[in-house]
């Protein structure tokens, strides 16, 4: 079997969050920058995992390597699930997150309490170069806060407030966030997932 993972992004953040949770399982994993590809990856499926499959095997065939990628996004129950896999593209890529998320806040005045419930989804694939495909999904539950706080995390962190904390994910710190984040879950779930099958091997 190959002896690297190629994750499939160009997010140093996401890289070193992915390194760190990885690194005890005895394969290093490398950014496409460092494999020496790069790919404007359309993400035309329907759901988290189908986008995560979509961009892991892209990489696997530049590469020919074992590759990984992960979806993810914001789902809010007031508003049917969006932004959900459209989180990215939300009122256009490059809109600032602080208008994005001035504008959910708006779009949730008319809610309360339980009705404000939101999760945070990731979905991770993981494709062989034989062709087998993994794949994992971690969630964080919250509810949409009435206000932007937090200066830590990224995206939709500082409107995502977490209950049991009574604070948002942009409150805490990158520890607790990896402890407790959808992204944290389902890379730990592919951590036991990758060792079983390489086990197998
Ligand atoms: P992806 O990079 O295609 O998975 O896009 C995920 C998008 O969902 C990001 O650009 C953010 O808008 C949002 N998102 C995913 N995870 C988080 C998180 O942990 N905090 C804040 N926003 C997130």
């Amino acid at each position: 079997m190959g002896n690297r993972i190629v994750f499939a992004t160009g997010n140093e953040g996401k890289m070193r969050e992915i390194r760190m949770i990885m690194a005890d399982i005895g394969i290093p994993v490398v950014s496409m920058k460092e494999a020496g590809v790069s790919a404007d990856i359309e993400e035309n499926g329907e759901t988290f995992e189908e986008n995560a499959v979509i961009k892991a095997k892209t990489v696997m065939e530049l590469t020919g390597e074992m590759a990984m990628a992960d979806d993810s996004g914001l789902e809010i129950d007031y508003l049917g699930g969006a932004p959900g896999i459209y989180s990215a593209r939300y009122m256009g890529e490059d809109t600032p997150y602080s208008i994005k998320n001035a504008e959910l806040i708006e779009k949730l005045s008319g809610a309360q309490g339980e009705e404000r419930s939101a999760r945070f989804v990731c979905a991770i694939a993981c494709v062989m170069p034989d062709g087998t495909t993994l794949t994992s999904r971690g969630v964080m539950e919250g509810r949409i806060a009435r206000e932007i706080k937090g200066e830590n995390g990224f995206g939709y962190d500082p409107i995502f407030y977490l209950p049991e904390y009574g604070c948002t994910s942009a409150e805490i710190t990158p520890e607790k966030k990896n402890e407790l984040s959808h992204r944290g879950k389902a890379l730990r779930e592919m951590k036991e997932k990758l060792r079983n099958y390489l086990d197998q091997k």
